[in-house]
């Protein structure tokens, strides 16, 4: 699971890294409200932790523009505010959870996969472009042509691809999500990768093309369905 940690207090941040590693997350942390928006709306992430007191950009503000972007990721609010009327504004807002500081980790794991097991059940995690529909749960590329599931760096790229289909994804995000851990992943075997997409693309009669941008990155381009 991925998940993105947004907590600017360092020794919880770091605590928090170590037990949810452990627990077998890939975790990226950020520490302020503007590099949350950022990385958030990069994606790829399973779910998402937030602190509300933040520097910068407050965490209220930070959960209003991912949900305003479309972005469905399930959050869950740590913070020190156990008033009623934060939890109700959280809930309200988009959160999925809110739990208050000081917690038990195994509460927050708890939790964690509470609200990721209810959005894999959701129809949200049918991730769908042009003629085309990507499962989030069993990692099946499908069409009315046929069905194909992907591997996992396959599904990684093509959901990376379909979450923001207009904006560039960039060789270093692929990197990221895809190879996390990985060090120097030529771009030649990132383009490997692209091409079992394409093939399967095209064996499913998919209208979705994967344009290369020199050198940069890709994004997704779709065309008439015949
Ligand atoms: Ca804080």
């Amino acid at each position: 699971m991925r998940l993105l940690l947004i907590e600017d207090e360092r020794s919880l941040a770091c605590a928090l890294e170590t037990i949810l590693s452990d627990k077998g997350c890939l975790v990226e942390t950020v520490y302020d409200g503007k590099e949350a928006l950022r990385a958030a709306s990069a994606g790829g992430y399973d779910a998402i932790v937030l602190d509300l007191m933040l520097p910068k950009e407050d965490g209220f503000s930070v959960l209003k523009k991912i949900r305003k972007s479309g972005d469905v990721t399930p959050i869950l609010i740590l913070s020190a505010r156990a008033e009623v009327e934060d939890r109700i504004q959280g809930l309200d807002h988009g959160a999925d959870d809110y739990l208050t500081k000081p917690f038990d980790p195994q509460e927050l794991w708890a939790r964690i996969r509470a609200m990721t097991r209810r959005q894999a059940r959701l129809p949200d995690s049918l991730l769908s472009l042009g003629n085309t529909v990507l499962n989030r749960s069993t990692h099946e590329l499908s069409s009315k042509h046929g069905s194909h599931i992907l591997s996992n760096k396959e599904y990684r790229m093509m959901e990376l691809l379909m979450i923001q289909p207009a904006r560039m994804v960039t060789l270093d995000r692929l990197r990221e999500v895809v190879w996390t851990g990985e060090e120097n992943v030529d771009s030649s075997v990132i383009w490997t990768y692209i091409s079992y997409l394409r093939k399967k693309l095209k064996a499913l009669e998919s209208n979705i093309s994967i344009i290369a941008i020199r050198n940069t990155g890709y994004s997704l381009e779709v065309g008439d369905d015949t």
